[in-house]
Order: C-alpha cells, then sequence, then structure tokens
C-alpha cells in the first residue's frame, strides 16, 4: 500500500555502510523523495528501488548533507528515460540552489517544477500523496513533512441502487470524483459514508524540538525523527548546533501518539547507539533505531 524506506541514517557525513539520512515512499506507482544527500541514489540502488517513478522530491532543508546528492540522482532518472516533470518542495532559495547544483547536469530530458515553501504550514496535493510541509527549529530554514494518503468512505451498494444511480457511475463516485450522467449529476457523498483512518508518516530532521512538529506528527503510522546525539551530556551541543538527542525525539514520538517511531541522522561519533536503547524506550517504547534500507509497507486498517 504504501511503501516506506528509510535509505540512509547518517547525518552530516555519509559513513561506509551508512548512507546519509533520507526516505522515499512508493504508492500507486509514484514515488516520492524527501532529501538527497550525497550519495542517496546508491542507497536507492541498493535497495533496488527505480528512479523512474520518482515524482516528487521534498527538501528539509539546504545543508550538504541533505541535498548535495541531486545532481546525480537527477542525470540518473534521465538516464532511466524519464520525461514526465518532477516537482521539487523546499524552503525559500529552492530555484537558485537547485539551479545552481544543475549547472554539473543541465541537460534533462524531463521539466522541473518548483514549490517554494513560504509559509510556516503548507499542505500539498500530489499524485495521491497529502504532503504536509511545517517549519522546524534549526539554524537555517528547515521544514518537516508529514506525507499522507487520505483514505475515503466505504461505498454503499444499497444506496446507489436506491437512488438510481448507474453502474458506471460507482467507480467514479468511489474515487471521490462528482459525475454526470444523462444531465443529472451524482456526488460522493451520495455513496459514501464517513472518511476511514489513511496512512500516515512524518519525517523530520535537524531541528530542536518544538510543538509543531507534536501537532503535525500527531497519530502518525510511523516517525522518522532525528535522533543525532545518544550521549544524554551531548544536549548541550544538540541545543547549539539545533538538532535532538534520542530521548527529545522519543518524546515527541510519545506526544504525538505515533504507532512507532524510527530514529535517524546519526552523528558520526555515534558508537554503541544500543546501549542507549533501554532509557530511550522507558520514553516511548516503540522506539527503533534506524538502519539504512529499513522498510515497511503500512496498510489501511480493515
Ligand atoms: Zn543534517
Ligand atoms: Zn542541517
Amino acid at each position: 500500500m504504501l511503501d516506506v524506506c528509510l535509505l540512509g541514517t547518517a547525518g552530516m557525513m555519509p559513513l561506509p555502510y551508512r548512507w546519509l539520512t533520507a526516505c522515499m515512499t512508493r504508492y500507486n506507482g509514484s514515488h516520492l523523495l524527501i532529501d538527497c544527500g550525497e550519495g542517496t541514489q546508491i542507497a536507492i540502488k541498493e535497495k533496488g528501488w527505480s528512479f523512474h517513478p520518482i515524482d516528487v522530491i521534498c527538501f528539509t532543508h539546504y545543508h550538504a548533507d541533505h541535498i548535495s546528492g541531486l545532481p546525480g540522482l537527477l542525470l540518473t532518472m534521465g538516464n532511466a528515460e524519464r520525461t514526465e516533470p518532477v516537482l521539487l518542495i523546499g524552503p525559500p532559495g529552492l530555484k537558485k540552489v537547485v539551479e545552481s547544483l544543475r549547472i554539473i547536469a543541465p541537460d534533462l530530458p524531463f521539466e522541473i517544477e518548483y514549490k517554494e515553501l513560504k509559509e510556516k504550514e503548507e499542505t500539498i496535493t500530489v499524485k495521491g500523496y497529502q504532503i504536509h510541509a511545517f517549519k522546524v527549529n534549526h539554524n537555517i530554514s528547515c521544514y518537516g513533512y508529514t506525507v499522507e494518503i487520505l483514505r475515503g468512505g466505504k461505498f454503499d451498494v444499497e444506496r446507489a441502487k436506491g437512488q438510481n444511480i448507474p453502474i458506471k457511475c460507482w467507480n467514479r463516485l468511489q474515487k471521490g470524483e462528482t459525475v454526470t450522467e444523462d444531465g443529472i449529476t451524482y456526488t460522493p457523498d451520495m455513496v459514501l459514508g464517513t472518511a476511514r483512518k489513511g496512512l500516515k508518516v512524518t519525517y523530520c530532521t535537524d531541528t530542536r524540538p518544538t510543538k509543531t512538529i507534536v501537532e503535525a506528527a500527531k497519530g502518525s503510522d510511523l516517525a522518522i525523527l532525528e535522533g543525532m546525539y545518544a550521549e544524554p551530556e551531548k544536549i548541550a551541543k544538540a541545543k547549539q548546533y539545533k538538532h535532538m538527542t534520542f530521548y527529545e525525539a522519543a518524546k515527541i514520538a510519545k506526544e504525538a501518539e505515533v504507532s512507532k517511531l524510527w530514529l535517524t541522522h546519526f552523528s558520526p561519533s555515534l558508537v554503541g547507539a544500543e546501549s542507549y536503547m533501554e532509557k530511550v524506550r522507558e520514553i516511548f517504547a516503540q522506539t527503533s533505531l534506524g538502519k539504512d534500507g529499513m522498510s515497511v509497507d503500512l496498510q489501511f486498517e480493515e
């Protein structure tokens, strides 16, 4: 249904066996990527997911560890014979940053469309994804994202029959479209029940904890949050460079009542991460250490 992969888990710099933090989703034949640091295309290749269907790329911010892999990725998508436009979403300056990077990747067989975020929170609907961008607190302009698949109400066959709605209209009504047939207009609310729970993933890295993150992540099936530092004494560093510790991420997951938390964006200095997890799970039990390439296929509830 909604396939989510944490492509890499490193912050600042890629390491052997640890690519830079990025997340990719697959839904209904469309891929969405969040962040694209150096080597992200290798992580995608290792996972075995395709380049051609990448329709949307979101950027949290323009530190190199989140965007410097873009020119190479775009070239690879071109080599995969992509011709459909690609939508890029990111904080102010998006077009300038990307066009500068594209000096080394000028010829692409597809258009690039830009959506520069201006507001503190913005919602963009594309290819069946509802993307919610929300401003966070890093040392440059930075956004977190939720990616949602909304789910309409159940189709009520008896109601459709009772109102003599032609069967050929049912499929489109089920998809939420309004249909006119023989001069009569039928609307989805005539046959659909109340909206059901969809799927929701939150991705947020390079920030201090904020109330907005908790609100945006509310009820997520999966939250992928930054855990730059595990050592409790590194809280001072976290505050100085505007990052989060394992414990702060776990507290957000708890307050947002998410189903599970994957930690990511680990400091290159981090060793023995597992030894800190007992304390982290005291705050939020469903916490896992992110691993490169880990993925989950989220399904609608019955
Ligand atoms: Zn970073
Ligand atoms: Zn950063």
